[in-house]
Order: C-alpha cells, then sequence, then structure tokens
C-alpha cells in the first residue's frame, strides 16, 4: 500500500485523496477480490470524472500479454494491454479492431468497462459488440464469460463495479491498410450536420463545432497502403497550461482553427483520423483547475434542440464551450446493462472547472433528461442520481451488483446510487 495522494481522472475534477495498490498479477486480482474493504480499479485514468476513484485504487499493472488465432481472427490480450499495443500488434499482422474510441492511449480492460464506441458506432457498434469472450474475478474467483452470460452484461459497460477483468478475447477484421480516405467540409447548422451524417455512405464521420453556426464536418474510411511514419506526440509547452481558463484565448483559437481547416479529400495516417487528441499527450492541463465533459446521447428528432439549449445554458453561465463534437448512433441491441449509445445523435462539449460549476450544471442536466438524454458515466462528474433515467436497465444492474456481493464502488457509483457506500 503506496502513501496517500492527491489523485484524479483525466478532467483533472474532482480530485481526491487515495492510496493507491497494484494489481500486478491474478493472484493478486484473486485476492483483492476477497477484501472486506472497499475499493476501485483503475486502468490508464483516460475516464474523466470519479469512476476510477475511491479512497482506495487499484491500478492494473499486470503483464501485457498478447496472443492471435488466426484461424479464427481472435485476440486475446491481458486486460493491461493499452489499444496502442493492441493497434501496433494486430497492425503486424494486417488485422485491426473493428471498434476504437477516440483515444488509444487506454487500457482493454477500461475499454470493455465502458463499451467504448467510435467513430463508425452506426455501422460497426461497441467495442463489447467484438468481445468474444473473457475472464472475469469476482468474489467467486475466476469466471470466464462470454456474451449471453448476465455477468457478461453486467460487465461490459459496468463501470469496473462487478470485478477485475482479466484477459479478453476479442474478434479483430482484416486491415487494408493504415491510413484512411478523408473528406471534410464545413456547415452551418446542426442540422445539415445531422442530414450529412445520414445520407452518408462513409462509416466513420464526426463532426467539430466551432459555434451554433460553424462545423467543421469530418467523415472517413481505411484507404489501402500502408505508410510508415510514425505517430507524432509530444508535450504542451508549460506556458500553454491554464490557456483554457482564458474565454478570449479559445475564442481567438477556435476562430483561427476553422478558418485554417481545409475542405476537400485527402490521405491522412489512420492515428491522425482516429486519434487527433493524442497527438499532445497532456491536452488536459489547457485547464487550470480541471474541466467537466458533458456528453449525452438522444434521439434524433429532438438533438438540434438539446445542442442550442447546452449551448445557451454553457454560455449564460458565462463560460465558452470547448472542443465539441457530434457523432451518429445507430440502432443496436446494447450489449451491456450500462452500455451508453442509444438510436440517435451524440453531443460532446468540455467546459473549464470552477468552483460551484457542478451545482450551476444541474439545471442543464435537468432540462436534458426530460428531452431523454443519457448521458456518459466514462465522462460524467457532476450527475445526480435521477439523471441516470434513460438508463433502461439500471435496476436490473443494481439488483445484479447486490446480489453478487462485490465489494467494489466508485465514488461516482456511490454518488448515483448505483452501489451503495
Ligand atoms: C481524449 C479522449 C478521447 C476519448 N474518446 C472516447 C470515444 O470516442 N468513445 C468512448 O467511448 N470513450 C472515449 N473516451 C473515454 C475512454 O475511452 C474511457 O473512459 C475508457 O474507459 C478509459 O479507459 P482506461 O483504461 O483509462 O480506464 P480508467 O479510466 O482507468 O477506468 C475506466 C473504468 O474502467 C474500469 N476498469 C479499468 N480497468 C479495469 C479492469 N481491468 N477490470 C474491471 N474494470 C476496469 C474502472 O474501474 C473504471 O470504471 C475518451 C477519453 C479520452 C481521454
Amino acid at each position: 500500500m503506496e502513501k496517500r495522494s492527491e489523485q484524479y481522472g483525466w478532467g483533472r475534477f474532482p480530485r481526491v485523496s487515495a492510496e493507491q495498490i497494484r494489481v500486478e498479477n491474478a493472484s493478486d486480482a484473486e485476492t483483492l477480490m476477497q477484501s472486506e474493504e472497499h475499493f476501485c480499479l483503475m486502468g490508464k485514468g483516460r475516464s474523466y470524472g470519479d469512476q476510477a476513484l475511491y479512497d482506495t485504487i487499484a491500478i492494473n499493472e499486470t503483464k501485457t500479454v498478447m496472443t492471435l488465432d488466426t484461424e479464427q481472427s481472435e485476440l486475446t490480450c491481458s486486460s493491461s494491454c493499452t489499444l496502442r499495443m493492441v493497434n501496433a500488434f494486430l497492425q503486424a499482422h494486417k488485422l485491426r479492431l473493428n471498434v476504437s474510441p477516440g483515444t488509444e492511449e487506454i487500457t482493454v480492460g477500461g475499454a470493455v468497462a465502458n463499451d467504448v464506441h467510435g467513430k463508425n458506432h452506426f455501422d460497426a457498434g461497441t467495442f463489447g459488440e467484438t468481445v468474444v469472450q473473457m475472464e472475469v474475478y469476482t468474489v467467486n474467483g475466476r469466471e470466464i464469460v462470454k456474451p449471453d452470460d448476465s455477468l457478461f452484461r453486467a460487465t461490459v459497460g459496468g463501470g469496473g463495479l462487478t470485478g477485475w477483468i482479466g484477459s479478453v478475447t476479442i474478434r479483430v477484421i482484416p486491415a487494408i491498410g493504415n491510413q484512411f480516405d478523408v473528406s471534410r467540409k464545413k456547415l452551418n447548422s446542426v442540422d445539415a450536420v445531422m442530414q450529412e451524417m445520414i445520407n452518408t455512405a462513409m462509416p466513420y464521420k464526426a463532426c467539430w463545432m466551432k459555434d451554433l453556426h460553424s462545423f467543421l464536418y469530418t467523415e472517413g474510411d481505411w484507404s489501402r497502403g500502408w505508410d510508415d511514419s510514425k505517430a507524432k506526440r509530444g508535450k504542451l509547452r508549460h506556458h500553454y497550461f491554464g490557456w483554457g481558463s482564458n474565454p478570449t484565448v479559445l475564442n481567438v483559437f477556435d476562430r483561427r482553427t476553422y478558418r485554417k481547416a481545409k475542405e476537400g479529400r485527402s490521405v491522412e495516417p489512420a492515428h491522425t483520423f482516429l486519434y487527433p487528441l493524442d497527438r499532445w499527450e497532456d491536452w488536459n492541463r489547457l485547464y487550470p483547475k480541471g474541466f467537466i465533459q458533458i456528453q449525452f446521447a438522444v434521439r434524433t428528432e429532438v438533438f438540434e434542440e438539446c445542442v442550442h439549449l447546452t449551448w445557451n445554458a454553457i454560455q449564460e453561465a458565462g463560460c465558452h464551450p470547448f472542443l465539441a463534437t457530434i457523432k451518429h448512433f445507430g440502432k443496436r441491441e446494447p450489449i451491456g446493462m450500462l452500455s451508453f449509445p442509444r438510436e440517435g445523435f451524440c453531443f460532446t462539449v468540455d467546459i473549464r472547472y470552477k468552483s460551484g460549476r457542478e451545482e450551476a450544471l444541474q439545471p442543464l442536466h435537468d432540462k436534458l433528461v426530460e428531452k431523454g438524454a443519457r448521458f456518459y458515466l466514462a465522462k460524467d462528474s457532476v450527475m445526480k442520481p435521477h439523471h441516470m433515467v434513460h438508463y433502461p436497465e439500471l435496476n436490473t444492474f443494481k439488483t445484479y451488483l447486490k446480489e453478487s456481493k462485490s465489494t467494489i464502488r466508485s465514488h461516482q457509483s456511490n454518488r448515483l446510487r448505483i452501489t451503495e457506500p
């Protein structure tokens, strides 16, 4: 056990004091699951709020192992492998993942626990849909679970509350290259973006929003051919830290980026297209006191209204909405009891944290819930229990957890009364 220290997620809010312990092998996981003390699990800590925070945090530091069954096109890997490792390993075998989120700096355990989605959700669904089997350590010991098992459905998207995910077997698909054919277009309304997303045949699509009248819509698909260039990565220079606290600077940055953005077609490395934010490994330090991300999915008919409502509420609170994006979600059977995506559209926006903001955002959450919005647990740090109402299997999940006698808790799961403290 290490000394208590300040811990936080990717949003750097909230900050808590916690002890860290390390899970280095299966025997550590087995012992941990028998613990009578409450604790939470952490992968790379890329969830934004307090989902992977508690008084005691068990960090996944098991050996990273990957094996490939080429006949079945299945990769089995330890949950501590990052998607970056998995992508590099698969590329060497001319294979790839079918679902990958907007960063590859997360663990496979974290990808399962949040049932993550990518820019191709409409076509490909979620990460959990590609999982064939996994090993989960619970209070009952090591269990091997498949998609029809309740433990599988509770663990995929279950925020790490059912048990420790050990190894995961994932269905992978042939890769024709490691580049993307990309097309970009500037649009002037939420409706125009939605029409473009609905009518395109391209499987990967996302849109960056500068303001209610300026959108940079991007779509793409895998391109044939292999490019040897390495992904550019770097750290922010010190003088950029805290930059996000100044709305004027953010405004200038947004205006400049939008003006300089080129429309038309191009071929780009897959990592630039899929993971643009990974270029800067510490971009979350732009905000001095951290930031809150609001991400919700809602049905098509009310999406535009919900975006306007959110945008205006953030501005009325005297804040600059930053890094706002739109995605299109397809109609899929949810693989996990708490899987986030639902048919319709998804909106994401960052807001710098300042004292009291969590309470100031409550009326907006209430209004969005009235419209049917479901918020993403991976990004949440401010929701109240009643904002979970659009998770239709929430009660099934709670009952499952209670009966399983899991001692895992997180500050988020207690705050949202998914678990009892
Ligand atoms: C820049 C950026 C872009 C992102 N883009 C997307 C996106 O496009 N789509 C999307 O869906 N998400 C996205 N995310 C969110 C991210 O994919 C999820 O938060 C993911 O779960 C983080 O994985 P992690 O390894 O960092 O897990 P952590 O943040 O450490 O933990 C997340 C959850 O997983 C649980 N967990 C971790 N390891 C295990 C384990 N071995 N067993 C059981 N439970 C475990 C934790 O308890 C916690 O509940 C993005 C995040 C960032 C920072």
